[in-house]
Formats: C-alpha cells, structure tokens, sequence
C-alpha cells in the first residue's frame, strides 16, 4: 500500500474509534492474520482486519504519530499520540509474531463529568452532595478495574472545585486534567509516590485531597489522619463490595477505631451497557424480581448500536457510615447496613426499568438468582 493511502486509512480508523467511543484500539499480528479490535463499552469487538502484510508499515506508522523510535522493536515502548484533538497513550510489545501495539484513548472531556449523568438515584445522589460538603471525613468509592471509580470522584471534585478551596489530587496516571485542581502524578521511577506525595500536599495548606487509589498502608494511614484533622479525603479501593472495603484496610493494617471516625461513605460500583433503545426487543418469557414477575429485554443489534448495546450506566451500592454502623466497625461486628440498595438490586432495577438486560448483568456481577 501507498504511504498516503495507509496514513489515511490509519487516520480514519482512529476517527472511526473515537465516534463509536471506542476506549482501546488494539493492533494484534499473528501467524497468519493480522487482526484490529476496538473495545466499545468495556467489551472488545472485532474491526477490520487488513493484510498481514501491512503489519510492520502500520506498527511504523503509530510509532511515527507518537514519536516512537521506529527501529526499536525488541523492547516495549510508551508514549502519546494526538489526533483531532484526543490524546492518545499508546503502548507497543513484543509478541512472537511482531510487535502488538495497542492504543488508549484519554477521555479529557470534561462536560461529561456531570454528577446528574453519573446514574445515581435521586436518594444517592442527595447523600453523595450532602457528603461532599463534610468539612472532612474519607469518602471512598471501591470497584474492579474499569468500573467507572474515577469517574465518580471527578465528579465530586468538579462540584467542590471552588475559588474557597485548595484542592490537590495525586494519581497514577491522571486522566483528566481538571482546571482549578492541584494534579500531581506518581513517579515511581523518580521515587515520587503516592506518600511522598500526599507529605507535600499536607504542607500546601489543602482543604480536600483526592487520592488515586489506596494501595499501600503508608498511604492509608496519611489518608485516615488526614481525614480526622480538618479535611475530606476522596479515594479508591479494590474491593468488590462496600463492606469489603473495611475489611481490605483491616487487612492493610489500620485499627477499626480510626476507621469509625474517618469513613463517611464507601460506594461500590459498577458499569453496565445500556440496551439500544431502536431494537431491543421484550423477552418471550417473564422473570421473577424480588417476589415480582415482570417482563425484561434481549439486545438484539442494529445499525445504529453494536450487539444491541450503546453506552454504559453506573451502578451503585450506598454504605453511608451512620452512628449504627460506626458503632458495628469499632465492636468488630459483621456491618449489617438498614436500607442499602446492593449492587445486585440497583442492577434489577434497571432491568426492570428496561435500561440493561439480564444477560449483561450477568456478564458484569456473575450468576446470582
Ligand atoms: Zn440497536
């Protein structure tokens, strides 16, 4: 192929990744194939597939849009691309066949970080505005990777992000770079951490901290005290459900005595794909939901969704620390939260509603009945 024709077709994929909302572009050369996916609401879908002849022309030519060296191709490399305006983290890596390049795409749009979009209830989404304005406390928000945690805390951090409030967050690595907000990223290979970091911002006069992820107990324990001396932490652990949370920093080593004090929420949550509204289609049989028998949608697939999806919603499970349950974490009892809406149930009722199917929240939370 012609270099322009292939720096063309190269350029439209991309284009045609970020308008299906594609979140990775993978370039994948095998033995007798050469393979693109794209993964589209946090499932990977085939693409096109061009001659595997192409294979090295197209690993040159990303390596050339992000500045790579283009003889290296023993070793990984990173770096970053730009293309209408999106950044792009690209990452390249041996594999037996080539090399396997594969590109993520950094969603610096800031308008989507509406705290209304998020699909809170309108219950979690009072108690989460009431939380943010604590003049401190630990609000953590827990999660397997890609379920939408960081999200969640931008949110929040765009509605303090005020002239009256000094804000810093540490992150590894930031993904959206958000105007009025302290962002300072982890450098490992500096011996910039995330404890060293959080030292400093303690010395910069902050009224709320964001940390990217809870790790290490160096970093809980900075996070804790930060949280009883004046001011609100918001964090990220991963852990399945909310109640587990208590138990990971147990594990971490940190005393149920200062967790009572500190957390004042802890939010389990996970993402789920949205039915294509144009072809969804209402299920031959009923299902039963809780003691209810109700009709439920299939995905079907049209051209205007991939496999009867578009979009994902976020759902959630609330664990508002109340005096009953602080006094449950400083006994060492087993948290039995009043009126928690789980993960499993706030997933059943949006397939009540018709917005998901069952299939897919079987797909994100296992088989349960
Ligand atoms: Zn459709």
């Amino acid at each position: 192929m012609q270099q322009e024709q292939l720096v063309e077709s190269i350029n439209q994929l991309l284009l045609d990744a970020l308008a299906k909302r594609a979140s990775d572009i993978h370039f994948e050369p095998y033995q007798h194939s050469y393979r693109i996916r794209m993964r589209i609401d946090g499932v990977l879908q085939d693409m096109t597939s061009p001659p595997l002849t192409l294979a090295k022309q197209i690993a040159a030519r990303l390596k050339i849009m992000a500045k790579l060296n283009i003889a290296e191709q023993r070793l990984p490399q990173d770096g970053q691309l730009v293309i209408d305006h999106y950044a792009m983290r690209i990452s390249t890596l041996p594999v037996i066949n080539g090399e396997k390049i594969v590109l993520r795409v950094m969603d610096n749009h800031e308008s989507q970080l509406a705290i209304t979009d998020l699909g809170f209830t309108a219950q979690d989404l009072t108690t989460f505005q009431q939380i943010l304005n604590y003049p401190q406390g630990l609000i953590l928000v827990t999660g397997p990777t890609g379920s939408g945690k960081t999200m969640t805390l931008y949110s929040g951090l765009k509605i303090l992000n005020q002239t009256d409030r000094n804000i810093c967050s540490v992150e590894d690595p930031i993904e959206i770079p958000l105007e009025g907000i302290n962002q300072t990223p982890v450098n490992l290979k500096a011996g910039l951490t995330f404890s060293i970091i959080l030292r400093a911002f303690l010395r910069q006069d902050p009224d709320i901290m964001m940390i990217g992820e809870i790790r290490d107990k160096e970093t809980a324990e900075i996070a804790i005290q930060a949280a009883q001396t004046g001011h609100l932490i918001l964090s990220t652990l991963h852990t399945n459900s909310s109640i587990e949370a208590i138990t990971r920093l147990n594990q971490m080593g940190i005393e149920n005595y200062l967790l009572a004090s500190s957390i004042k929420l802890i939010i389990a949550q996970r993402l789920v794909r949205k039915l294509c509204p144009h072809c969804k289609v209402v299920a031959n049989e009923l299902i039963k939901l809780e003691q209810e028998v109700i009709p439920h949608f299939i995905a079907m697939g049209c051209n205007h969704c991939i496999g009867g999806y578009q979009g994902r919603i976020g759902l959630y499970e609330f664990l508002v620390i109340t005096p009953e349950i602080q006094q449950q974490i400083l006994n060492h009892q087993v948290i039995t939260p009043i009126n928690m809406i789980s993960l499993q149930n706030a997933g059943k009722n949006l397939v009540k509603q018709g917005m998901t199917s069952l299939a897919e929240l079987h797909r994100v939370l296992g088989d349960f009945r």
